[in-house]
């Protein structure tokens, strides 16, 4: 543990090595995340048995702190989104997301998660979970294997190695804006994009009023 919270450029006494460790605040902030990521306990679809093996004996995702999977988000701070995510599915995950303490991250695991998947044309599904909450990892395959997510989380835990409190959303003095729940109507609408919504609408509407006013008939000479 003290290598890897020890800072380069101040030399610890021989004596006092593996006791002693010279570190930056940002260094053991982000050491202490990255070791006890605790993810939420759900899951979408097909991928989710993918996920539940990862935490399984045979990869054993508990050697990278991570084996703690809460069913409350108010727990954790790893959304893993492991499966197709339908436009029903998709207020209630960002109504979770929105529950979940900050620091939080999210991953999409597999193809679904990450662009729609073999459903992208689906009448049902989201293309991408990203179009509603700010992905950290995205995991390729259909599915991807137990190996392929430790492989994304652990590239999770390098980047936080790289966070900075004076950077991160969490800290900074504004208070961080809960993500719009999208309503489920005839389709998904994001509360966000309503003003260009409506605009649209009546722009349609304008044009059709125009091209259906009766025509004048033209005197005969
Ligand atoms: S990416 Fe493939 S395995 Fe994963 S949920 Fe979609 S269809 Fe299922």
């Amino acid at each position: 543990m003290s290598e890897q919270l020890n800072n380069s450029g101040y030399e610890i006494p021989p004596e006092l090595q593996g006791q002693v460790s010279i570190t930056t605040l940002d260094k053991i902030y982000n050491w202490g995340r990255r070791s006890s990521i605790w993810p939420m306990m759900f899951g979408l679809a097909c991928c989710a048995i993918e996920m539940i093996c990862a935490a399984t004996s045979r990869y054993d995702f508990a050697r990278f702190g991570m084996e703690i999977m809460r069913p409350s988000p108010r727990q954790a701070d790893l959304m893993i989104v492991s499966g197709t995510v339908t436009k029903k599915m998709l207020p209630q995950i960002v109504r979770l997301y929105n529950q979940m303490p900050e620091p939080k991250y999210v991953v999409a695991m597999g193809a679904c998660a990450s662009g729609g998947g073999p459903f992208k044309e689906g009448y049902n599904v989201a293309s991408g979970v990203d179009e509603f909450l700010p992905v950290d990892v995205y995991i390729p395959g259909c599915p991807p294997t137990p190996q392929a997510l430790l492989n994304g989380l652990i590239a999770l835990q390098k980047k936080i190695d790289q966070e900075s409190i004076k950077s991160v959303r969490w800290y900074s003095k504004q208070p961080d804006q809960a993500v719009p729940v999208p309503l489920l109507g005839p389709d998904l609408i994001d509360p966000r994009q309503v003003a260009k919504i409506k605009e649209y609408t009546q722009q349609k509407l304008a044009q059709e009023t125009q091209t259906t006013e009766p025509v004048e008939p033209v005197a005969e000479a």
